[in-house]
Order: structure tokens, then C-alpha cells, then sequence
């Protein structure tokens, strides 16, 4: 496949730079084949082995999407993460893509951490990178509130099904918006 650079995509001129000071300069297949279509609004499955740059394919669309609006008190995008461990470094790396994007909040949630503080947190939170049980608990809890998200992601979505979460992230799914999907 041919190699596409990342200023060949269409990004906004703060992805860019954040992209930029990573270091990145061509996407990888993943996220030339994703990013795309994504940003286009299409739901995509991608499947790429560990350490190909899956984070960045659908964090990049994620950013891309958000409403830096102030008025806009709740969340905008859901990424659902099978570990603790997976949610921290997935929040890291698309807190250092969205660096120069100014009000952004990006914050990983999961289970053990103390609630209340969680819930202090997720104040002008527009992305959240969670755990199921833990998202699920905000949502019944209404800590979390739907009403503005426009992208969910299942990250390591096979994961997450052999670990048991089919459940949690069914009930997950039955509080965002899908229009006719
Ligand atoms: P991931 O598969 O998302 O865990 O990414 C694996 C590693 O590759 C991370 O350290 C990323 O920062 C890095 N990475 C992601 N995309 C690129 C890229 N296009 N060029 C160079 N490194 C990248």
C-alpha cells in the first residue's frame, strides 16, 4: 500500500501539531485505512496486531470531533477499554495528540479509583477512555450523561468479549444515541 503522510489527511491544525511533536510523520496502515473513513462519520471495525498505532487510528477521529464549546458540559465520545492499564495509556497517548487543542479534557476511568472523585473529574470531561463496569456504574448513576456523545469505541473489543463485559457493554451501548443504528 501506498505510504500516507499525515498531513495528507485532512486533519485540524492542532492534531497536526500534537501529531507532529510524537513524532509520527506517515500514518501506519491501520490508521491510513481508518482515519478516513471514520472522520467521514462511517462506523469501522479495524483489526491490527498490538503496537501498530490502533490508538491514534480512531483517537485522531475522536478528536477530530469534539466541540471544544464551553457550553457543552458533557461528554462527546466513549472509548470503552478492556484494563485498567489499556485505559491510562490510551488516555496518555490521545492526551499528547490533542495537546495544543485548548480546553480539551481527556480522562481515563475504571474500577478501585475512588467515585467521588471520578465524578469531580468528569466535569467538562469530552472525551472518556473507561472500563465497562466502571462507564456503567456513571451511567446509572447519571454521572455520565449521554445526550452529546457522537463516537463510541470499542477498543480491543475481542478482549473485552473474552473477558466477560458482552453484558456491561450492551447495557453501555442502550444509553447512546444511535439514530437508526
Ligand atoms: P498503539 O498500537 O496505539 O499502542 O501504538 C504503538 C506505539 O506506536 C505508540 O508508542 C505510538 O505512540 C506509536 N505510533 C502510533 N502511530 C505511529 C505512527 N504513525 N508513526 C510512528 N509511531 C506511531
Amino acid at each position: 500500500m501506498e505510504t500516507v503522510r499525515f498531513d495528507e489527511l485532512d486533519l485540524c491544525q492542532e492534531i497536526l501539531r500534537g501529531v507532529k511533536e510524537m513524532g509520527f510523520e506517515e500514518a501506519s496502515p491501520i490508521q491510513a485505512q481508518a482515519i478516513p473513513v471514520a472522520m467521514q462519520g462511517y462506523d469501522v471495525i479495524g483489526q491490527a496486531q498490538t503496537g501498530t498505532g490502533k490508538t491514534a487510528a480512531f483517537g485522531i477521529p475522536v478528536l477530530e470531533k469534539v466541540n471544544l464549546n464551553k457550553d457543552i458540559k458533557h461528554p462527546q465520545a466513549l472509548i470503552l477499554c478492556p484494563t485498567r492499564e489499556l485505559a491510562v495509556q490510551a488516555a496518555e497517548e490521545i492526551r499528547k495528540l490533542a495537546k495544543y487543542m485548548h480546553g480539551i479534557k481527556v480522562l481515563p476511568i475504571y474500577g478501585g479509583q475512588d467515585i467521588n472523585k471520578q465524578i469531580r473529574a468528569l466535569k467538562g470531561t469530552q472525551v472518556i477512555i473507561g472500563t465497562p463496569g466502571r462507564v456503567m456504574d456513571h451511567l446509572r448513576r447519571k454521572t455520565i450523561r449521554c445526550d452529546y456523545v457522537n463516537t463510541i469505541v470499542l477498543d480491543e473489543a475481542d478482549e473485552m468479549l473474552n473477558m466477560g463485559f458482552r453484558e456491561d457493554i450492551e447495557t453501555v451501548l442502550e444509553y447512546i444515541p444511535t439514530e437508526d443504528r
